[in-house]
């Protein structure tokens, strides 16, 4: 395989794979990533829509993204698409393209400094059509309902074609969304919808207002052997370079009770080796660096093929995941080849009990002996992902992440000493998060304070722990994203609060009456009805419930 690099400029300008049409008698539609340009290049849904929406002749998408601009900025950037520097508000749709609830605040930036009316009821027939996908809005989409005219709950491939043959830009809003809404899988129209609460403030009933579904059926491709998913751009400032990304498959066979990828891309799908080498192909003619993406990357079944397909051609190689159980030599060689100097595991928690309870499926030899390899390959620094808070998790399991830690740098250095290179070992330490449609989206979340003890007993055990160093996501913007995973229709009044104080969270908390905090703190009965109950992800009822008792019942 041949490939070739050129040099390129810093900056957008030095993009290849651009799409540029003529926007006559086109559907216009700005795709928006909310956050900055080199976050939003780096996500491979967001090409493969922009890729997808342009492969259609009636439509031209452009790419928009966050502007760079000091939080405390009072005067909004109007934000062009960089395509064709058309303002957001000439475009007949603006589709965003939501991967993290933290971004949320950022749509709200965006449709400000595109004069968009915040509120889908304040907007008329002379602004786009508000609509939004990606994994978060799978999960919940409630605490955007009121910004947000069409959501798209699923896997885009299967249902954009007819997306953009219903919706007609000489239509209004309230009659665009009806009839994607009557007529289009996995769409979910908010203000067709009327939510009814107790007076404890819990949602009593969710009822569509028109004839459209109460039940919105998640969206999934049941094929991916026609679908490939790869890099449509490749641009120096990137989070990953030029890096040419290929999906090779959607979902994970794991099922960890804490993680939604587990859970909502179900089944899990992986693709072939043809298919993927036709990819690696495609790629080794704009790059040499292939990035391989997936919940389960080393899981896939042509995955020692694939690695030998990728030796052969000298290409380097990065995975998204690695799993310390299904580390083989081939992968572990590759990486070394490919010159990574740093490799990730996340063994999550710390006690062989912790990681049964959230089903982790992996055991303390097998993060050892990855450890060891790794460094022993020549990769000298490792990073190690876990969590706190997690469910039933108590002073023993936290102290076991300290313990665990120094095993593996005791094997660290030994490895080290032969490889005659020594690195260094960043544990990373995030706090536990309940997210929709995994067993655990009942649980309380701990309080922030309980979080700041837990990861004090970790920074400090490792404190005088030579080579290691801890990094920690701040307890209290876990609460803020907390708030928003689990977040009904009324969060909405907090994101509003939220942009009025420039992103300033505490500020945000400190006003509001109505202790947003609940959201993720208060753990929910069973038979509570959910803001996102009203999606069905496909799972046989009782699963979720089923995992989540075998997970209490885990001491
Ligand atoms: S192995 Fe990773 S991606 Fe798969 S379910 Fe577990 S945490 Fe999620």
């Amino acid at each position: 395989m041949a490939h070739s690099e050129r040099d390129h400029k810093k900056g957008p300008g030095s993009e290849t794979g651009v799409i540029r049409k003529d926007h006559r008698n086109r559907i216009r539609v700005a795709l928006v990533y909310p956050n900055t340009y080199s976050v939003g290049m780096a996500n491979l849904g967001f090409q493969t829509v922009y890729r997808l929406l342009n492969e259609m002749d009636g439509v031209v998408c452009e790419r928009a993204f966050l502007p760079q601009q000091s939080p405390e900025s009072k005067s909004p950037v109007p934000i062009k698409t960089l395509e064709s520097r058309r303002f957001l508000g000439d475009f007949d749709v603006v589709a965003f393209s939501i991967s993290f609830e933290n971004d949320y605040s950022n749509l709200l930036t965006i449709l400000e400094n595109a004069g968009i009316p915040l509120r889908a009821g304040e907007r008329n027939s002379h602004h786009p059509l508000i609509m939004a996908g990606g994994v978060a809005c799978f999960l919940n989409p409630e605490p955007l309902a009121d910004f947000v005219d069409v959501f798209f709950i699923g896997e885009s491939e299967p249902a954009l074609h007819k997306i953009f043959e219903i919706f007609d830009p000489c239509k209004d809003h309230q009659v665009n969304a009806l009839n994607l809404a009557r007529s289009v899988p996995g769409i979910y129209a908010p203000c067709f919808y009327s939510v009814s609460y107790s007076s404890s403030g819990r949602i009593q009933s969710f009822v569509p207002t028109e004839d459209v579904p109460s039940v919105i059926q998640r969206v999934f491709a049941s094929d991916l052997k026609t679908i490939s998913t790869t890099s449509t751009i490749l641009t120096p400032d990137a989070e990953f370079g030029r890096t040419f990304l290929i999906e090779t498959g959607r979902g994970c066979p794991h099922g960890c009770r804490f993680c939604s990828a587990g859970y909502i891309y179900r089944p899990p799908r992986f693709r072939s080796l043809s298919q993927l080498i036709a990819s690696i192909e495609e790629g080794a003619t704009k790059t040499p660096r292939i990035g391989l993406v997936g919940a389960a990357v080393t899981d896939l079944p042509c995955l020692e093929s694939l690695c030998d397909v990728i030796q052969k051609a000298k290409l380097d190689v990065s995975f998204s995941s690695l799993r310390a159980d299904r580390l083989t030599d081939a992968v572990v060689s590759l990486l070394a080849l490919s010159h990574v100097k740093t490799a990730t595991l996340a063994p999550d928690a710390g006690s062989e009990r912790m990681r049964r309870v959230i089903k982790k499926g992996i055991q303390e030899e097998d993060i050892l002996s990855a450890a060891e390899r790794l460094v022993l390959a020549n990769i000298p620094n490792l990073k190690l992902y876990f969590m706190i808070g997690l469910p039933t998790e108590t002073r023993e399991d936290v102290l076991a992440i300290v313990d665990l830690c120094v095993k593996i740098k005791q094997v660290f250095l030994s490895a080290s000493r032969i490889a005659k290179r020594i690195g260094t070992i960043t544990v990373s330490v995030n706090s536990f998060v309940p997210k929709p449609f995994t067993p655990f989206q009942w649980v309380a979340m701990d309080p922030v304070k309980t979080l700041q003890k837990k990861l004090k007993i970790i920074q400090e055990g490792l404190r005088a722990v030579p080579n290691v160093r801890v990094n920690a996501e701040n307890p209290k913007h876990t609460l803020f994203q907390g708030i928003l995973s689990r977040g009904d229709r009324r969060t909405g009044e907090l994101l509003l609060r939220l942009h009025k104080n420039h992103g300033n969270w505490p500020e945000t908390l400190r006003e509001s009456l109505d202790h947003p905090e609940e959201y993720a703190l208060r753990k929910r009965p069973l038979d509570e009805i959910l803001p996102w109950s009203f999606i069905d992800h496909g799972f046989e009822t009782g699963l979720l419930v089923r995992e989540y008792e075998r997970a209490l019942a885990e001491i």
